[in-house]
């Protein structure tokens, strides 16, 4: 068994009930739901020549499971998501850690009491622990926003360390913004922990799929009723009817090899990119990696290493530490951050929250809205900043609707 692979040239559409745009998880979990539970025929089009959306993970030549698109480190609250995805794929339990390297010296991020010794001294930090747990609690999270707010001047001194040692360089790197221009709820992903734990994510599921991301895709996708079509965009084989000629008419049908497709389309690209960006291309950031094998066994303390002031790239991932192996060898990745500014070139990695963005983003979504077999899901295809486990969840809530409705 494995996955169903088909020149796009060489499909009937006519024997497709489900027509899935990207193969992240998105969209294969569409498609394997809707293939298994409903026993439709599921059409995948993916424009990248491989499966598995960023998730997508390979071997490099010194034997080491690497991330192309960026490092994934699997996290969720919901147990639904990970039953649903251990039955495609063992787990290991590893847990995901991450200093920061400030001026040279590393501490824990999040930032948590033991940051708190190194950055301040154990007698100093002992005062502001007090003062931290007198405020807020103890084994609680704190945002770096709510901790700017306070007058106390103890704790106005921890909030200013963290602002300019953890998020300012950082975020003007990740974003081309200050912590104070972007969204909060980003900077809010990585809140100071008044706790001694320091691990990224406090997530009661955790791990890593003990044989990659791809793997585990390939048994997702491994369904007769799935079929994947590669190096197919969505844009170049898509003919879009709109009710009239104006720019803001909306969709009346989708039509593939010259016949309207009236079975749920579940697109997971950029919606901006479908309609050739007639309202303007949405802002995105793009991300370079650039990746190195070290001939030593390990170059990082831990998984990643967040340079929050100084260098050019955002942080650096050691592989080995997510995946281990035998290897007596390294590979680490650096993360740079850029503008998106070239669809042909580059990708959309990040969608830049904020009120006209979301706005602009809802221009193109109103397009979409007539046609009632359309349904935007994703990351890209909704604008949002969603971990995996989030999207997963959200695709398994579509499949039970499309399900329901039929
Ligand atoms: P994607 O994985 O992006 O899949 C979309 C697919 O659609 C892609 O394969 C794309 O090629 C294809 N596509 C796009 N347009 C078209 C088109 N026009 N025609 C055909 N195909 C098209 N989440 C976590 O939970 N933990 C992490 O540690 C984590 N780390 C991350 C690190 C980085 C650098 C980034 C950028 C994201 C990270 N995420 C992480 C988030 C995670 O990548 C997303 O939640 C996940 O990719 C969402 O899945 P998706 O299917 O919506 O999108
Ligand atoms: N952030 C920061 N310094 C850090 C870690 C995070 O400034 O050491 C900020 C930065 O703006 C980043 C955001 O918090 O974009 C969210 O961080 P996260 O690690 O969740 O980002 P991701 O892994 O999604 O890129």
């Amino acid at each position: 068994m494995a996955v169903h692979y088909a020149q796009f040239k060489d499909i009937d559409i006519t024997a497709y009930d489900v027509l899935v745009v990207g193969c992240g998880f998105a969209g294969a979990v569409v498609a394997r739901q809707m293939a298994q539970q409903g026993e439709k025929n599921v059409l995948i089009i993916e424009k990248r020549a491989q499966i598995a959306g960023n998730m997508y993970d390979e071997v490099d030549d010194a034997g080491i499971l690497i991330h192309k698109y960026g490092p994934h480190i699997f996290h969720t609250k919901e147990g639904r998501v990970f039953q649903y995805l251990r039955f495609f794929s063992g787990f290991t339990a590893y847990q995901h850690r991450v200093q920061a390297d400030i001026h040279g010296t590393y501490m824990p991020v999040p930032f948590n009491k033991t940051s708190m010794e190194i950055a301040f001294g154990e007698e100093k930090a002992a005062r502001l622990i007090d003062k931290l747990v007198e405020t807020f609690g103890d084994e609680c999270k704190v945002t770096i926003t709510q901790l700017r707010a306070q007058d106390d001047p103890e704790l106005k001194e921890i909030a200013d360390y963290v602002y300019n040692n953890v998020f300012l360089y950082y975020t003007q790197k990740q974003w081309g913004l200050t912590p104070d221009e972007v969204d909060p709820s980003v900077v809010a992903r990585v809140p100071v922990h008044i706790s001694r734990d320091d691990r990224y994510f406090q997530d009661d599921f955790q791990g890593m799929p003990a044989q990659g991301y791809t793997k585990l895709f390939e048994n997702l996708l491994d369904d007769e009723h799935i079929t994947v079509c590669l190096n197919t965009d969505a844009e170049s084989v898509f003919d879009l009817v709109f009710q009239g000629p104006e720019e803001d008419a909306q969709l009346k049908e989708i039509r593939v090899k010259d016949v309207p497709f009236t079975g749920p389309i579940v697109y997971t690209g950029p919606l901006d990119e479908l309609f050739l960006s007639r309202f303007g291309r949405l802002p995105y950031r793009s991300l370079n990696f650039e990746f190195e094998t070290l001939d030593q066994d390990h170059f990082l303390p831990c998984g990643t290493v967040n340079y929050t002031v100084s260098e050019d790239y955002t942080r650096i991932t050691e592989f080995k530490y997510l995946n281990p192996c035998n290897s007596p060898k390294t590979t680490i990745m650096r993360e740079y951050s850029c503008s998106y500014e070239d669809p042909t070139k580059q990708t959309p990695y990040y969608a830049i929250i904020n009120d006209e963005n979301n706005a602009h983003y809802q221009r193109y979504l109103r397009l979409t809205q007539s046609l009632p077999n359309f349904y935007p899901l994703g990351r890209l295809a909704e604008y949002r900043y969603y971990n995996m486990d989030v999207i997963v969840s959200r695709a398994l809530d579509l499949s039970a609707e499309l399900l329901k409705e039929d």
